[in-house]
């Protein structure tokens, strides 16, 4: 029957699903990371950048303030002197002393002075009166041309007093009582005040403070700038100081090209504009930090992920092997144990078949799945039940084998003789988890052969040790007979048989006659030791003896007698005898002391017989009455008569 290999269910298709399985696992993993971290680091960022922002906008507040307080103070100190000034002309010491003073109290100011309408320094906090004119200077030509009363602030102007150094002049106007033009009020504010304030917040390589000017000019920049430059052409004046006083944007500077988060705010009484300006990189520089250690992390995570996709995909590679080797092993098994003539079987410690072989039904038309959970010795013969019992208790350790001949049940209800080789499946010292592992064998034919041959054999045997013709045993086997028997017995007698003038009858009737005539002789002879211990046989041509165990002489002399006598009285025709009829003598010969061995004592046998012919046949003759000078004889002449004893010569 054509066996295919089962397919295989777990083959290219589950390796492909392991595989796949590998991937995305490594793929979502790695996604899960990947986006964790991308999360994490746009929250984080957004939260950097929320605190910078909220740190930029505080940041120009509190410089918005502090560039108003700056103002204020001087505001109010010239609002003073604007009002003195009004009216008369103070006393020059005293003012001059005043002013000193003021510029003293105000650390922002560097020094305070008063022109005339002509431009020149009339008054002075500073040691000598400046000589020159501040005719020309822009806050001059306003003041002088605009009558308000305002602070005006100036741009960055260079100072003509000393060292050249940059401040920022805030001045206002003298109105003389008469409405007309009476001088300036002017206050140097040292450049430096606000620097100096400015450089103790970090901002970055790249951050910075502006004070500008409502109109767009630019006040002062920290840490660049030493000259007023126009913003007004910027966003921040262009756009969103239009739409808020407060406020907060990205911006590429316009002074280094760099990408900024600005937060600006008008300060409060005064035309001008506090800015606030960080770079992003700042801003994000420990956002930067942070997002590098979780990229090493994410990496390390990723690579650990791998190995772990490398390792699974490893596992399932060799597992789906294993497996694979496993169904191919186990196909192998199934095809060989379904295949093979032999049924294979597992039994319990219970007797409860676990497994049966599928080819049960082909050789015993019965179906394993109907088997197994049965006891496995529901369908043995119930003679046989025992010895199989036994088959398996002798069973000692895994390796020995137990073989039993049993008749089991078939599907069809005959039975079949099958030989069973039972092994322990599972070497364990407890009994309860004992398997047994047994092939059994169908032997039905070889029984039926070897029965025949044993009948057979028994047969030969028989015929080996019997005479053909006749049907009694052979010589050979008298022979050993004999043997065995005169070992065995001190008593013991042989009897040797001659049928009388047989050449004539044979010459007579014919060979088949004298055929069926030994046949009934010897006939006569058997049935005389039948149901004894003694034994018939042809000796040999019409020539028979019979062995008669623990029999004495006596006895022996009787059976010769009842024998010779039976064949007389079969009353056989025989006209070749002088007696009409055919006739048997007999030598008879028992164990004595003096009897050397078997064979001396078969040859005493056969000297009575010849003494009984040669007395005249039809009689029987005992050794021991033999002389070997004269034959004693002790024959029965006739039927039925015993003839007196007399004295014969022997001839011999
Ligand atoms: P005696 O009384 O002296 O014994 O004379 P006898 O004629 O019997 O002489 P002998 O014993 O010498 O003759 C034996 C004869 O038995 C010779 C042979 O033809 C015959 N004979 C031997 N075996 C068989 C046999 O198997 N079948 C037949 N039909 N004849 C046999
Ligand atoms: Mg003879
Ligand atoms: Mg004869």
């Amino acid at each position: 029957m054509p066996h295919r290999n089962p397919p295989d269910p777990g083959g290219p298709l589950r390796r492909v699903t392991s595989t796949s399985l590998v991937i995305i696992f490594a793929l979502v993993m790695t996604a899960c990371v990947l986006g964790v971290m991308v999360w994490k680091a746009l929250d984080a960022k957004k939260a950097a950048l929320a605190s910078g922002s909220s740190d930029i906008q505080n940041l120009a507040h509190s410089l918005s303030e502090h560039a108003a307080h700056t103002l204020q103070a001087v505001d109010i100190a010239m609002a003073g002197m604007v009002d003195l000034l009004k009216y008369r002309d103070p006393e020059p010491d005293r003012f001059n002393r005043y002013l000193a003073e003021t510029a003293k109290t105000l650390p922002q100011l560097r020094g305070i002075g008063v022109s005339d309408a002509s431009g020149n320094w009339t008054y002075s906090s500073l040691a000598e009166m400046p000589r020159h004119t501040i005719s020309d200077r822009n806050y001059f030509a306003y003041h002088r041309d605009t009558p308000d009363n305002a602070l005006r602030i100036s741009e960055l102007l260079q100072s003509r007093v000393d060292d050249q150094s940059s401040m920022i002049v805030v001045s206002k106007r003298i109105t003389k009582l008469d409405g007309s033009f009476g001088g300036v009020v002017a206050a140097a504010i040292d450049k430096d005040y606000f620097n100096g304030f400015y450089r103790t917040f970090q901002l970055g390589p790249d951050g910075g403070i502006s004070l500008i000017r409502r109109d767009g000019t630019l006040l002062i920049r920290w840490p660049l700038a030493d000259k007023s430059t126009n913003l007004s052409k910027t966003d921040l004046f262009a756009k969103h100081l239009k739409l808020s006083s407060v406020g907060y944007y990205k911006i590429i500077s316009p002074f280094d090209g760099v990408v900024k988060h600005l937060g600006y705010e008008e300060t409060p009484n005064y035309p001008m504009v506090v800015t606030v300006a960080m770079s992003e990189d700042w801003l994000l520089a420990e956002w930067w930090k942070t997002l590098r250690t979780d990229v090493i992390v994410a990496g390390v995570l990723l690579c650990m992920i791998l190995m772990l996709a490398a390792l699974l995909a490893l596992q399932f590679r060799f597992r789906s092997k294993t497996e694979r080797a496993l169904r191919e092993r186990e196909a192998h098994y199934r095809l060989l144990a379904n295949n093979i003539a032999d049924i294979i079987i597992l039994i319990d410690s219970r007797s409860m078949l676990r497994y049966v072989s599928q080819s049960v039904e082909p050789v015993l038309g019965l179906r394993a799945r109907d088997l197994v959970g049965r006891s496995c010795f529901d369908l043995v013969h119930a003679e046989d039940r025992e010895s199989v019992m036994q088959a398996t208790t002798r069973l000692g350790d895994v390796g020995s084998v137990s073989t039993v001949v049993f008749r089991h049940y078939r599907g069809d209800g005959t039975l079949a003789w099958v030989e069973s080789k039972f092994k322990l499946a599972t070497e364990t010292s407890d009994a309860t988890g004992k398997e047994f592992l047994c092939v059994i064998r169908d032997v039905t034919e070889r029984k039926r052969m070897e029965d025949e041959l044993t009948q057979l054999n028994h047969r030969l045997t028989q015929l080996a040790a019997t005479d053909g013709l006749t049907g009694l045993t052979n010589r050979r086997t008298l022979d050993s007979f004999l043997r065995r028997e005169y070992e065995a017995c001190e008593e013991i007698s042989v009897l040797l048989f001659d049928i009388d003038n047989f050449k004539g009858y044979n010459d007579t009737y014919g060979h088949q006659a004298g055929d069926r005539c030994l046949q009934a002789v010897a006939k006569a002879i058997g049935n005389a030791t039948a149901n004894t211990s003694g034994l018939s046989a042809r000796y040999g041509g019409e020539e028979f003896a019979v062995v008669l165990p623990n029999t004495s002489e006596d006895e022996a002399l009787k059976v010769a007698e009842s024998i010779r006598l039976t064949i007389r009285a079969l009353g056989i025709p025989n006209t070749a005898s002088s007696r009409g009829y055919v006739t048997i003598s007999a030598g008879v010969a028992a164990r004595t002391r003096s009897t050397l061995d078997e064979a001396a004592l078969v040859g005493e046998a056969d000297t009575a017989l010849y003494e009984a012919k040669r007395l005249g046949r039809n009689r029987s003759m005992v050794y021991s009455s033999l002389d070997l000078q004269y034959v004693e004889s002790a024959s029965i002449q006739h039927d039925g008569e015993v003839a007196p004893r007399e004295r014969t010569h022997w001839q011999a």
